[in-house]
């Protein structure tokens, strides 16, 4: 035991022995911490509130539970609760559990001593963060109840077991300063009693709106009823149906219960309806439709918890905006700590909404704690595994209902290629695609499904990225793949592009785009494209070379085509740049991109080509004119639009 106090002045004995009254010194560690609580600057003082209403629900849990086996222990007092009143004149906050209460060796143990460990550190922390700190992290130490002392002037606590008689109550109090005196007392009342006289540069507290609203913020899921004196009735007429909170009378007094307090999370899942998921949902999200997935899991085992998350029907308005955007709500024994997004889900599954309840965390863990503490990085990655294969599992059972998710947060699962390496092979199997063979627009097609039916001789998963649907639908690269009936990914989100650098294979097939270097000719042989005499294909040689000197300086290479079918030409980024696509991408978005020179790819058998005489003085004008067409076709802007229409012109009246 850490704890040395002093019996210091007059202590007189009480008939059990115990001495009635005495006042002892804090443990010199306990001073130091006090005095920092007492001087601090901290914002977030109210956690106090938090502290001393988690202490009173463990009492009210511990009773609970010895009370299964001893019955005796709840006197004629069964309803446990909290309740909480101010007093505005004195400037006063009372917190009064009927929970286990303490005898006089507990009060002097467990309130008179700090923290069994971790002192020191406790006490560098706060020093260093005196004058800019959180006191959010005060808890993480186990030294909850002295955060009273943050906007307390003098704290009195009044206990009493229960089970003892009612002479064995204790009153403890102290202002903090270095001494606390400690009595018996007669206390009829079993459990706990806080008053805290406040500071006057903290009297804000003492507004029960105010309390109200902490609690809201932070304990609304504690399953003990925390009761409020009822509020005055609005002077309006209330509707029969309005949802009256649970009240109770006592002493004259009217309590109404402030928290939720459902915890629901805690309950089995056999037990829980529908709408009860529902209506929390909602309580949760301020979304009234239904969640499309509720996955509520009980952990057990090295690490305890209970995790509860929703998928939501419908994307939330807020999904791109991720500065505003909340995540994952962690408890530790249904006392809200944090819902910092990113400790309990990362950024492409933002859309899950939901908590995890944690039974082994101290309470009140810093964000650093969060965030570099191995179990929350555990229960993270289960959390993803869970929802990824929740999703999976969905899309077997339920194809439409599963199309109608990927619709909603595709996009944002499809970032998970490029955040989430360990788990990038089952979002690419969750990822769904339009393509040439699918329904429109709509991305229902799996890579599963398209490697299922490519013909055997295919070797690539091929797939074509453009601004839009519609200019990858109509883009001149497609043509030898609807002729030879290949099936083509079309990708028009600004994401695909880098889904597609981040998932390069899937089942042994790379994927390649068919708008990038050299064609596999086992694909995509043209028996008929090989027919050419020789005299042929020396005019046609002429003819590439020509237009290369034209276009020099603007393209990599002129070359003759194997993928056009109706199209003159097309433009063709070499296998290791970047693409037409990405690079428009990144400049849209202020990036630096390097400007690599497509190539040029022209197709020997459209009419126009036959038509083009290498010695022609016109050769100028159509070889731009293609590159230009070329361009336009990949949904590209021209770079002097004048010149094209003049061009054009020329071409149209000679
Ligand atoms: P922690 O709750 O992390 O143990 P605290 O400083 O908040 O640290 O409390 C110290 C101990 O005092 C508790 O573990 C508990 O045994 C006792 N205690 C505090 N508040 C109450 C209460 N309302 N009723 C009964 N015991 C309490």
């Amino acid at each position: 035991m850490i704890m040395s106090s002093k019996t210091k002045s007059k202590s007189k004995k009480s008939e059990t022995g115990i001495p009635a009254s005495e006042t002892r010194s804090f443990q010199t560690e306990v001073k130091q911490l006090l005095n920092l609580m007492i001087h601090s600057l901290y914002s977030n003082k109210e956690i106090f509130l938090r502290e001393l209403i988690s202490n009173a629900s463990d009492a009210c849990d511990k009773l609970r539970f010895a009370s299964l086996t001893d019955k005796a222990l709840l006197e004629d007092d069964e309803a446990l609760g909290i309740w909480i009143s101010v007093d505005r004149e004195r400037k006063t906050i009372v917190i009064r559990d009927n929970g286990i209460g303490m005898d006089y060796d507990e009060v002097v143990q467990d309130i008179g001593t700090i923290a069994r460990s971790g002192t020191r550190t406790f006490i560098e922390k706060m020093e260093a963060e005196k004058s800019s700190g959180d006191a959010d992290f005060i808890g993480q130490f186990g030294v909850g109840f002295y955060s009273c002392f943050l906007v307390g002037r003098q704290v009195t606590l009044l206990t009493r077991k229960a089970g003892t008689p009612s002479g064995s109550g204790v009153m403890w109090s102290s202002d903090g300063t270095g001494e606390y005196t400690i009595s018996s007392m007669d206390r009829p009342n079993r459990g706990t009693e806080i008053i805290i006289s406040l500071k006057d540069d903290d009297s804000q507290y003492a507004e029960e709106y105010r309390l109200r609203r902490i609690i809201e913020k932070y304990s609304d899921h504690v399953s003990i009823p925390i009761l409020m004196p009822r509020e005055p009735e609005p002077a309006a007429e209330e509707s029969d149906d309005a949802e009256k909170p649970e009240t109770q009378q006592e002493e004259g007094e009217e309590w109404e219960t402030v928290n939720k307090g459902s915890a629901l999370w805690t309950r089995p899942k056999t037990e829980i309806t529908e709408e009860e998921y529902s209506k929390f949902y909602s309580s949760l999200t301020y979304d009234s439709t239904p969640p499309a997935l509720t996955i509520h899991n009980r952990v057990e085992g090295k690490m305890e918890y209970i995790s509860l998350f929703f998928i939501p029907s419908t994307a939330p308005f807020d999904l791109w905006d991720r500065e505003q955007r909340h995540g994952i709500k962690l408890y530790v024994r249904r006392i809200f700590i944090s819902d910092d997004a990113k400790t309990l889900m990362p950024n492409y599954l933002r859309f899950v909404r939901g908590l995890v309840d944690c039974a082994d965390l101290p309470l009140n863990v810093s964000r650093e704690f969060l965030q570099q503490n191995q179990d929350i990085d555990k229960i993270r990655q289960a959390a993803v595994k869970r929802v990824l294969g929740e999703l999976k599992k969905l899309s077997k059972s339920d194809e439409d209902a599963y199309n109608k998710l990927w619709k909603e947060f595709g996009k944002a699962l499809k970032e998970g290629v490029v955040e989430d390496y360990e788990n990038r092979q089952s979002i690419a199997e969750l990822a769904r695609f339009s393509t040439t063979k699918g329904d429109g627009e709509s991305q229902t097609v799996s890579l599963d499904q398209y490697v299922d039916r490519m013909p055997m001789s295919q070797k690539h998963i091929y797939y074509l990225t453009a601004e839009s649907h519609t200019a990858a639908g109509s883009s001149p690269h497609l043509e030898i793949f609807k002729k030879k009936d290949i099936e083509v990914l079309l990708l028009s989100e600004p994401i695909d592009e880098w889904f597609v650098s981040h998932v390069t294979e899937f089942r042994d097939k790379t994927l390649k785009s068919i708008a990038k270097g050299d064609l596999e000719l086992d694909d995509l042989k043209d028996e008929e494209a090989e027919k050419k005499t020789e005299e042929e294909q020396a005019a046609q040689d002429t003819l590439v070379q020509k237009i290369k000197e034209v276009l020099d300086g603007t393209v990599k290479d002129v070359r003759f085509s194997n993928r056009l079918v109706d199209s003159p030409s097309c433009l063709i980024a070499d296998e290791m740049d970047m693409g037409g696509n990405m690079e428009r991408l990144l400049k849209a978005i202020g990036q630096d991109a390097p400007t690599a020179k497509p190539i040029l790819e022209i197709n020997p058998d459209h009419a126009l080509i036959k038509r083009m005489n290498p010695e022609s003085e016109e050769l100028e004008d159509w070889a731009k004119l293609l590159f230009d067409q070329a361009l336009l076709a990949e949904g590209a802007t021209l770079n002097n639009p004048g010149d094209f229409v003049k061009r054009v012109n020329r071409l149209l009246i000679s």
